[in-house]
Formats: structure tokens, C-alpha cells, sequence
């Protein structure tokens, strides 16, 4: 590692503006210096809108069918340094192997999706929607006709803001719809973790964009800030937290920007007495420890109905007790370190938080065997939760899963729809029934049914509700499309 300041990438050339102040990242499985990332650059950020302004007049006009021919070359050049990505994630995130390689996949499948442009952004016409005989030459004929027709057209220069978490993934959630709709696009990534956006983006020029097509500034919330209160800025998708997804909504929206935001997430599993016990144990693990833990679609509470408690919880734990946490390229690792100090110090506040309102510590990750160096914590389980708790309410953003036990389902799904998010919700059961009830009263976005993980395939939009979303239109599936373009309507005579 150098120690030079990352640099910008603006119309397809490096850029040089550290700004004044700086974020040193580390591997965190060893604390080694990974990268220094720029955190106020207001100056790149408005080179990089200006190169997205310069570049959308001629790609706009270019044929959609020619603007796709790009992703369809990216989505190739992804996968030949899929296994270079992947080692990057490893290094600056702490994914393990698998799942590095997993989440490029998952970012490949958004580039597919957006090759569905033509499709998802044909227009529909209505002939003959009117008859006018004013200026008529054929009157014997019974008048001219009026036809009406509406299509869709890209916004201009949309801006991107993404979470440390998938940094390969979410910016694809984003850019190649927007691009492939005709606009320019600057990209803002996590300054935790920039790397991997940096590289990804390097890569779309030799796909052949256009300069300026695709830009990337690096920096904190002074340079989102500036991107979003730009002049030339026509939308802002954000991928975070709900506290930054909250202020950016509210700002981009007083800025008269069209905006997305998918936001934070606590989200809730239920257990019925008749659910497979393999597939729910298994499912459950793989959603509350897998990322470790620092997913949006993190299984972190699990209600056990009945006496499901009885068989799920100790198999729960004789599982987790098994688990394997290590560096992500060790060989066996199922579980790496979170990504960076403070992620550490917030999930051991959390589990000491959970200890001290009254929860069973069933396994405590702050005593788990880890490597010493970097930021590891054991996975952790708490029981016996409450519905006041803390631990039950806000979002932990790492390995640590709260049971909670109800009566009936109609209680479990009690405590589900009490939460303020509602990005996800799981059912593990065999009754039809239940699932029913489950399907049509449960208040989330994604719902998945015996699926630890319903992590929607790119061509459906993902698709958060309360305080997990705020704006209209989801990123990916057909929505993606219509948010990065705006309708047209147009009424035509022929005199
Ligand atoms: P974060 O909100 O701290 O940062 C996200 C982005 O917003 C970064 O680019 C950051 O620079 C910027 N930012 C942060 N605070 C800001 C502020 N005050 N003003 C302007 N910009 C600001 O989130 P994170 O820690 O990187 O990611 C984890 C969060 O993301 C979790 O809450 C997780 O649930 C959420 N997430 C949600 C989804 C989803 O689809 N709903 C997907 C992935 C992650």
C-alpha cells in the first residue's frame, strides 16, 4: 500500500484532489493500511459533475441499443477480474472469499438487468384518441385523426451514494440502469471502503465508455452534500443508514431532485412449531451471521412460535458454537471481522447493551476464540429478548441475533410490524395457512418463505417499506428504469 491519497476518476482520467481531510482505512483482519480516501473534495466533486454535464448532450442521443453494447462488454470484463474483485473485497471489506465472490455475481446480475433497457423503456402509443375536423383537407373522409404517444427520457447527471457493505454490488444497483437510460453518472462511494468502486469503475472505461459517461469523486457528507445541492444534478439514488437516508431524502428533495433512498433495516424471522427444523436452523444461521452480520437483509431477530424455541434455539447454538471466524481468504473461515474499528465498538456496546436490559447471553462473541489483531467479534446470541429492548428494536449491524418467543403467530407478527423498519421479513413453516396470514399482514417490503435471505433477483426491485426506504420508485426491477428516466407525452395532428 502507498500512502498516497486515492485518487478521483472523471472523465475517464485520474484526478487529483485529496482535499483537506483524509480517512485511513485498514485490512481489518490485520489493521494493515489499506487506503486513504479523500473526505471533502467539493472542488473534484464539482469537476466530476461538470464532466457528467459535457458527456450527457451526445450519449443521450446515442441509440439505446449502442449505449448497451458497453454493458454488455463491462458485464464481460467483470467476470474475466471477478477473482480480482473478489480478493479486493477481501482485503478492504473482510468478506470472506465465498461471499466476495458471491456479491460480484450479484452486482454482474444488475448489469444483465440493465441491458433490458429497450425493453423497460419503450414508450406506448394510442392511435386515433381524438378526431378534429378544424384544418381538415378530407372532411369526407370524417376528419383527422389525433394520435397520442408517451415515452420516457433520461433525467441528465445522476448522482450515486453508497454504503460501505456491497461495494462492488450496490453501485450496480444504480449506474448501469442510469446509463443504459441515457444519462451521465457520478458515483460517491463509501469513503470506508472506496477501492473496490474505484476499480469497478476503472474497468467501465475499458468497456468503452465515453468519458465523463462514468465518474467517480470520492469524499464524506461535504461532498454528497455538494453533489446533491448542485444545479446540474437531476437525482440522487442513496443506498446507508437511515439517519444519513433521512437528511439526504429531505435535502435532495428541498433541492428539487428526484430521490431514492434505500435505508437501515432491523429485520425479523419467524419460527412456526411445523417449519422444516433443518432448513430453518440453516437459513437462520446463514441470515444472522452471514457478512457478518453487516447485510440490510441481516436476519437479526428470530420469533420462535410455540414450542418452536424448544428444538430451534439449542440447535441454533450447537450450529453457531461451530463456526469457524477467521480472515476471509483463510481456508475454512465462515465468518470474517466487521469492517472497521468502530463497527467493532458498536456491536460489543450492543451485546454488553442486550446483557445489561435482561437478555439470556446464550453466546457471548465478545469472549469467542478470533485472531487477535483486527476487528473481530464471535457471533452472538441473545434469548429471551423483549419487544422494549433495545436489542430488539435498532439496527446492530453485526453478528448478534435476539430471540424473542410469542404465543401464537398473530403475536409474532405483533412484534414484526411494531419495528419502525421493514425491509424483510421470513416465515419458516409448512402451512400454507400460516404463510397466508404471514404474506397479508406482516409489514415489509421482501418477504421470503422457508429462505433465510429473500434477497430479490435484479429484475425485481428491492423494494424496502417504513423507515427501510424513502422516496417511490425501489432501485433494480422496472422500477430502476422508471426512475432514472421521466415520461413524455405527446398528442400529434397531421393537417
Ligand atoms: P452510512 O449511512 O453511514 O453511509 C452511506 C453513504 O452515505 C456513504 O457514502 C457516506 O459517505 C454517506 N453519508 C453518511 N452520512 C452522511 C451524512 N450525514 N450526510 C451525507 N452523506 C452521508 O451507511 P454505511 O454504514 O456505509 O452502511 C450501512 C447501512 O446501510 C446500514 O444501515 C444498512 O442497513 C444500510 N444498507 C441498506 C441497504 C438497503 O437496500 N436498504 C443496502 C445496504 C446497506
Amino acid at each position: 500500500m502507498s500512502n498516497e491519497v486515492l485518487q478521483h476518476l472523471i472523465a475517464g482520467k485520474p484526478h487529483d484532489d485529496p482535499g483537506t481531510t483524509q480517512r485511513t482505512n485498514i485490512d481489518p483482519a490485520t489493521g494493515e493500511t489499506v487506503s486513504i480516501a479523500p473526505l471533502d473534495a467539493v472542488a473534484a466533486a464539482d469537476a466530476a459533475v461538470a464532466a457528467a454535464r459535457a458527456a450527457f448532450g451526445p450519449w443521450s442521443q446515442t441509440p439505446v441499443g449502442d449505449r448497451i453494447q458497453h454493458l454488455f462488454r463491462y458485464k464481460a470484463i467483470l467476470e474475466e477480474h471477478a477473482d480480482e474483485l473478489a480478493a479486493g473485497l477481501v482485503k478492504e471489506h473482510g468478506k470472506t472469499h465465498a461471499e466476495s465472490v458471491g456479491s460480484v455475481r450479484r452486482g454482474i446480475d444488475c448489469i444483465e438487468h440493465a441491458c433490458a433497457a429497450p425493453v423497460l423503456t419503450m414508450g406506448r402509443t394510442l392511435p386515433q384518441i381524438a378526431v378534429s375536423s378544424s384544418f381538415c383537407r378530407t372532411e369526407d373522409e370524417g376528419g383527422v385523426g389525433i394520435d397520442s404517444s408517451a415515452d420516457r427520457v433520461p433525467l441528465g447527471v445522476c448522482v450515486g451514494i453508497t454504503p460501505f457493505n456491497f461495494p462492488v454490488m450496490v453501485p450496480m444497483w444504480m449506474w448501469p440502469m442510469a446509463v443504459a437510460c441515457g444519462n451521465t453518472f457520478v458515483l460517491k462511494p463509501s469513503e470506508k471502503d472506496p477501492i473496490s468502486a474505484l476499480r469497478t469503475t476503472e474497468l467501465a472505461h475499458e468497456a468503452g465508455f465515453p468519458p465523463g459517461v462514468i465518474n467517480l469523486v470520492h469524499g464524506g457528507a461535504p461532498v454528497v452534500n455538494r453533489l446533491i445541492e448542485h444545479d446540474d444534478v437531476a437525482a440522487v439514488s442513496f443506498v446507508g443508514s437511515t439517519r444519513a437516508g433521512a437528511a439526504i431524502y429531505a435535502n435532495a428533495a428541498a433541492h428539487g431532485k428526484r430521490v431514492q433512498c434505500m435505508a437501515g433495516a432491523k429485520n425479523f424471522s419467524i419460527i412456526m412449531p411445523d417449519a422444516n427444523r433443518e432448513a430453518a436452523v440453516d437459513g437462520i444461521f446463514g441470515s444472522a451471521f452471514g457478512n457478518t452480520g453487516q447485510r440490510c437483509l441481516a436476519g437479526s431477530v428470530v420469533v420462535c412460535v410455540g414450542d418452536a424455541g424448544e428444538w430451534f434455539v439449542p440447535a441454533l447454538v450447537e450450529r453457531t458454537r461451530a463456526l469457524k471466524v477467521g480472515a476471509g481468504d483463510a481456508p475454512g473461515t465462515e465468518m470474517g471481522p466487521l469492517q472497521d474499528p468502530e463497527s467493532k465498538a458498536r456491536v460489543l456496546d450492543y451485546i454488553g447493551i442486550g446483557e445489561a436490559e435482561g437478555a439470556d447471553l446464550l453466546i457471548d462473541g465478545r469472549s469467542a476464540e478470533v485472531p487477535a489483531a483486527g476487528c473481530f467479534v464471535g457471533p452472538t446470541i441473545l434469548d429471551r429478548v423483549t419487544p422494549s429492548m433495545r436489542v430488539a428494536q435498532e439496527e446492530i449491524f453485526g453478528p448478534v441475533l435476539s430471540v424473542m418467543h410469542a404465543g401464537s403467530l398473530e403475536e409474532a407478527i405483533g412484534f414484526v410490524n411494531a419495528s419502525e423498519y421493514g425491509n424483510m421479513s421470513v416465515i419458516f413453516t409448512d402451512s400454507g395457512h400460516a404463510v397466508r396470514k404471514f404474506e397479508r399482514t406482516v409489514e415489509a417490503g421482501m418477504l421470503g418463505v422457508n429462505v433465510g435471505v429473500p434477497a430479490p433477483m435484479a429484475a425485481f426491485p428491492f423494494s424496502g417499506w417504513k423507515k427501510s426506504f424513502f422516496g417511490d420508485l425501489h432501485a433494480n426491477g422496472e422500477d430502476g428504469a422508471r426512475f432514472f428516466t421521466k415520461s413524455r407525452v405527446m398528442v400529434r395532428r397531421w393537417i
